[in-house]
């Protein structure tokens, strides 16, 4: 470790973000330069070893249930993406009703019945395809896929928020190396959503404005797109966190259209990409951070989603866990800079 603040003229920092509600020290002292964090072991998948794999094309019989596919004819063999049940589901999709009386020690509100839904979407019927390779407008097919899911969970009234996410390599949680992002929807609402919501309702309270419509980007800018802009949130918890943010306020993922989907999955492919080129291919999570199913109208003024990327570069320690306050050894216009500066362009 080098002295404290030495190579980059740093001092230690406290940021906190309205929109996630958290404080992150900023800890020069504890970085190596911005481009040394790159990841030690990269996400190299066998794109051989595919012959085991149920995600793969013509391996359907070993999956669970199919819920759909694109195209939309489940007797179509040439499917582009699929979204299925998922075969060791964390919350099950038969339990909906009323708890068992005594699973809540007597205390009402402790437990609840294990009702949700966990599902899996196939994005490429290929194993070696991965997201960052494929065409924007294929990334906007599996960006529409999580739409119409969630547009079908939402009509089941005990579902209170709906979860996407993407593990993609081993240390980023991943256990299967075929392109894939899962669904998980819950009769809860999660408390890291309820403190950002809390986040964006005390800024909304102090400044009558929404916290992500006035984000003030320019040396946290990344790239931008007609409907979206990428950045480094000014307190990123995670050293290199990208948020792809709507230009226009929108408080639901699943409210957007296919074109802007479409700009999305440009702006996401271009996002991984840099990723990958910049910090050594490294295991990443994305998140879609959306707002609660059923919102109060006041509610939707300050409720802004954005899909976070992640990039896995350090583990999480004792301290974070003991508090939930991070310690981030990359300031964010130095990843945002680092993110920048590469001449990468997207096409269609
Ligand atoms: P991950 O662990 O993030 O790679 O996500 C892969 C998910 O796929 C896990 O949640 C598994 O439970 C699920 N899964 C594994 N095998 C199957 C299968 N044959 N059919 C449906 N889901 C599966
Ligand atoms: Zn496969
Ligand atoms: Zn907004």
């Amino acid at each position: 470790m080098s002295p404290q603040g030495q190579n980059t003229g740093r001092r230690p920092e406290l940021r906190h973000d309205p929109v996630t509600n958290r404080w992150v020290i900023f800890s020069p002292a504890r970085a190596k330069r911005p481009t040394d964090l790159k990841s030690k072991s990269p996400q190299n998948s066998n794109p051989n070893d595919n012959s085991s794999c149920p995600f793969c094309i013509g391996n359907e019989h070993e999956c669970a249930p199919e819920i759909f596919r694109v195209p939309s004819d489940p007797s179509d063999p040439n499917w582009k993406l699929r979204v299925i049940e998922n075969l060791y589901p964390a919350l099950n999709r038969n339990l909906e009703g009323p708890c068992d009386e005594k699973q809540d020690m007597g205390v009402p509100g402790l437990a609840m019945g294990g009702f949700g839904f966990h599902d899996v979407v196939i994005e490429n019927p290929v194993h070696s395809v991965h997201l960052c390779d494929m065409e924007a407008r294929d990334i906007g097919q599996v960006l529409l896929a999580y739409k119409k899911r969630i547009q079908q969970i939402a009509t089941v009234e005990s579902i209170k928020y709906v979860q996407v996410f993407k593990n993609h390599g081993a240390s980023a949680g991943a256990s299967m190396s075929h392109s894939h992002s899962q669904i998980l929807a819950l009769p809860i609402i999660p408390s890291s959503v309820s403190a950002r919501f809390e986040g964006m309702n005390e800024y909304f309270e102090k400044t009558g404005k929404c916290s992500l419509c006035e984000v003030q980007a320019k040396e946290l800018l990344i790239d931008e797109s007609t409907h979206f802009i990428s950045i480094v949130p000014f307190a990123a918890t995670f050293p290199f966190e990208i948020w792809i943010i709507p230009r226009a306020h929108s408080s639901h993922f699943h409210e957007f259209d296919c074109e802007k989907m479409v700009d999305l999955g440009g702006l996401l492919k271009l996002m991984l990409r840099k990723m990958s080129l910049q910090l050594n291919n490294p295991p990443f999570n994305f998140m879609i951070q959306t707002s609660p199913l059923q919102v109060k109208e006041s509610e939707l003024f300050y409720s802004h989603w954005f899909l976070q990327i992640i990039p896995q570069l350090s583990g999480v320690g004792g301290f974070e866990i003991g508090t939930g306050c991070y310690i981030n050894p990359v300031f964010p216009e130095d990843a945002a800079k680092v993110m920048r500066e590469v001449n990468l362009q997207v096409e269609g």
